[in-house]
């Protein structure tokens, strides 16, 4: 059986970045579970599993714009402090889920000054080139259920 839409894929996968330095990597987890073809994972690193089987092994560099997109400077914005009602401390780097028109959001805390909070809306991996170094654990069909979802189920993915 070989990637293509609609099957659930196991991988287990190294992330660096160019310095090589390992930004993620699910050795010593369970793989990770997708459903081709349904943007779980990123374009780049998708397309470069497609038509791969299991124990196939890839090394991909994918670039920003195939990744997590290149950074936008409109997405730094300045926020009341007093829109951080409950948060005891704010401090730089720390991350936060906010709810927008288009759906959740993870923004950074870039700086923190007197009245206002400077965040940017940019995902942390924005701008970068992505080298994975993957290989294809397992292959099955997906079942109905993670299709109407569009998500895995079970090892790997939702428990729900
Ligand atoms: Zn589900």
């Amino acid at each position: 059986m070989t990637v293509s839409a609609k099957k659930v894929v196991f991988i287990h996968y190294t992330l660096t970045n160019d310095d090589g330095d390992v930004i993620d990597s699910s050795l010593g987890h369970a793989p990770l579970a997708y459903i081709h073809g349904e943007g779980n994972i990123i374009p780049g690193l998708e397309n470069a599993l497609a038509g791969k089987s299991v124990g196939d092994k890839l090394k991909v560099s994918i670039p920003p714009e195939e990744g997590y997109g290149l950074r936008d400077d409109g997405l730094i914005q300045a926020v009341p402090k007093a829109a951080f009602h409950g948060v005891d401390e704010i401090l730089p780097g720390m991350q936060f889920h906010t709810e927008t028109a288009e759906g959740g959001q993870l923004v950074t805390v870039l700086d923190v000054q007197e009245d206002s909070v400077i965040l940017d809306g940019n995902h942390p991996m924005s701008g970068l080139t992505l080298n994975f170094d993957v290989e294809v654990t397992e292959v099955r069909d997906a079942t109905l259920e993670e299709l109407a979802h569009g998500h895995v189920h079970g090892e790997g993915g939702h428990h729900h």
